[in-house]
């Protein structure tokens, strides 16, 4: 059997929605087909009625700044996105971590909707809109409005979101740019050989008061839960604290903390699972994770250590 038997290219939001209702659940969007293509081709996704290419719909490849706000399409791709001087210099983490997804090749038609949508807690450019404290914006199918929801809302497990691309299209994403004594960072630790999902991914995202010290703290690592989470106790490690040797090491301790799982960790299709079932909760930490680090007061909840915020739906 075809993995796909038609497929569109619909050129705004409306008519992505109308061909996804059309055919009831049995299509899907694509964008840049890095991860669902392979998926389909090898069986670990039913064939589909039709995928519905959303890459030429104008709304999903802004690249918007708007004061200190930036608005980017969720068809952007990673290296649109690296090229993207307003971003390497205001948001800085996705410029890093989207110019280290897979190669050229993959970067050069992969998406940052597409990164998000495929929900995996080891997403490169998610781990970053998490530490950036992103918004998403999501029209949704059965309702037929567009909403704005906080990025660590939309993840419910590996592979899984509030999202569902037989039904609902992801349009974009926002966030602050950094302003005076703020800036961000991402890191990962890869296989030698690796060109696919890391070990290991870190993004921080700083602010500084006049003293230079550490005045909020936005820090998301990856896969070290089934969704991509906040490292509270990170946050915790570094605030009130100037920027030194010291505040780093002490902020490290806290991360190989949340970074070692109290229960084995299977990789499996679609990202980490646990055999027990059980929660993320690094050992040692405290329980029912702890306020928000960022300046705004997030709420808690999720395991220890690490937060799940926003769980409103
Ligand atoms: C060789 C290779 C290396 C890779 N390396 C990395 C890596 O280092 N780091 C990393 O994070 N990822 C990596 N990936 C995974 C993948 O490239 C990225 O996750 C990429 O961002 C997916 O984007 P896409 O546009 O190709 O998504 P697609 O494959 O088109 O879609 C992925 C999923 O999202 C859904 N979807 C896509 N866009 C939307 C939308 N706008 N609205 C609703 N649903 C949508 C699709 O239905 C599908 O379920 C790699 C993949 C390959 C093949």
């Amino acid at each position: 059997m075809k993995p796909w038997t038609h497929y569109h290219t619909p050129h705004t939001v409306d008519e992505a929605l109308d061909l996804l209702a059309q055919y009831g659940g049995r299509a899907r969007v694509v964008a840049g087909g890095t991860d669902l293509i392979l998926e389909l081709q090898q069986g670990h996704r039913p064939p589909v009625a039709a995928l519905i290419d959303v890459t030429r719909i104008g709304a999903l490849q802004a690249l918007q700044a708007d004061g200190d706000t930036l608005t980017l399409g969720a068809g952007v791709t990673h290296t649109e996105i690296v090229r993207s001087d307003v971003l390497a210099a205001r948001a800085t983490c996705l410029v890093e971590s989207c110019g280290v997804i897979g190669g050229p090749q993959v970067r050069n038609v992969a998406t940052l909707g597409g990164n998000v949508a495929h929900a995996l807690p080891a997403g490169d450019g998610t781990t970053s809109l998490v530490a950036l404290d992103a918004e998403a914006e999501i029209a949704w199918g059965e309702r037929r409005r567009r909403e704005w929801a906080p990025i660590g809302s939309l993840f419910k497990g590996p592979g899984r979101s509030l999202i569902d691309p037989t039904r609902d299209l992801l349009v974009g994403f926002r966030f602050a740019l950094a302003g005076p004594r703020e800036g961000s960072a991402f890191k990962r630790i890869m296989r030698p050989q690796g060109v696919a999902l890391p070990v290991l991914g870190c993004a921080v995202w700083l602010r500084l008061d006049a003293g230079a010290r550490v005045h909020a703290a936005r820090v998301c690592i990856g896969p070290v839960a089934p969704t991509p989470v906040r490292a509270d106790v990170v946050e915790a490690a570094l605030l009130g604290r100037p920027v030194d040797e010291a505040t780093i090491a002490k902020a490290v301790a806290a991360a190989q903390g949340v970074a070692a799982p109290a229960h084995e960790q299977v990789p499996r299709h679609g990202g980490l699972s646990r055999r027990d079932g059980g929660s993320a909760a690094a050992p040692g930490a405290p329980a029912g994770g702890a306020a928000g680090h960022d300046g705004r007061g997030g709420a808690g909840g999720g395991g220890a250590g690490v937060t799940r915020r926003h769980e409103s739906r």
